[in-house]
């Protein structure tokens, strides 16, 4: 599957001058939410996930997915490979909590699920949140890589900005890096003609 070719067929794939949630700038950003538009595409997706999950032999009993950006993958995902699907919100303190009468029972195989990786900071709090009700995480998985963390037969390395744990894997259709700065270091604001903006839930 030509998961970049998905992106850019359902305007996912944007070019411009964004502000990243990490305060980066970038002149590509990924709009998940847009290739999940058409659930039976969204589907596809999600059955591919599916597929190197089930290659890798790897057992999972529940998806739980970080809201907001991760809740769509994570239904579909727990679709494609018939299990049930839950998620954890922002608790207020910077971590995640599962809440809406979401139970887990103790030593429960879950695989935490987002739309996108890019150091993984929700994905790991989602796992923490559950692991501290008896979870057993037994994998992550989203969509799209963003090249700081290592997939399972992906190219690239584990950064130094990859918060996930190194022995649990990651599994993504794709990897996608794309050059990000420092605002004070953004070429982009240097040449003066635009201001980065936020795309996602503000536009
Ligand atoms: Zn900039």
């Amino acid at each position: 599957m030509n998961v970049e070719q998905v992106y850019k067929d359902a305007n996912a794939l944007l070019d411009g001058h964004f502000l990243l949630a990490s305060g980066n700038h970038s002149s590509r950003y990924l709009q998940s939410a847009k290739v999940m538009e058409y659930p039976k595409k969204a589907s596809l997706l999600t059955d591919a996930l599916a597929d190197m999950i089930k290659s890798a032999g790897i057992e999972v009993d529940t998806i739980c997915s970080p809201a907001l950006g991760g809740v769509l993958t994570g239904y579909e995902l727990a679709r494609s490979l018939d299990v049930r699907s839950i998620f954890v919100e922002k608790d207020g303190k910077g971590g995640m909590v599962l809440r809406r009468g979401f139970e887990i029972t103790e030593g429960e195989k879950v695989i935490i699920c987002e739309d996108i990786i890019t150091t993984g900071g929700s994905a790991l709090k989602a796992a923490k949140a559950i692991e501290a009700l008896g979870a057993e995480v037994v994998a992550f998985a989203s969509l799209a890589n963003r090249g700081f963390c290592k997939r399972v037969n992906g190219n690239d390395i584990a950064k130094d900005e990859c918060s996930l744990p190194q022995n649990t894997p990651l599994f993504a259709l794709d990897d996608f890096t794309f050059e990000m700065y420092a605002p004070e270091d953004c070429p982009l604001c240097k040449e003066g003609k635009s201001e980065a903006i936020k795309p996602g839930s503000k536009s």
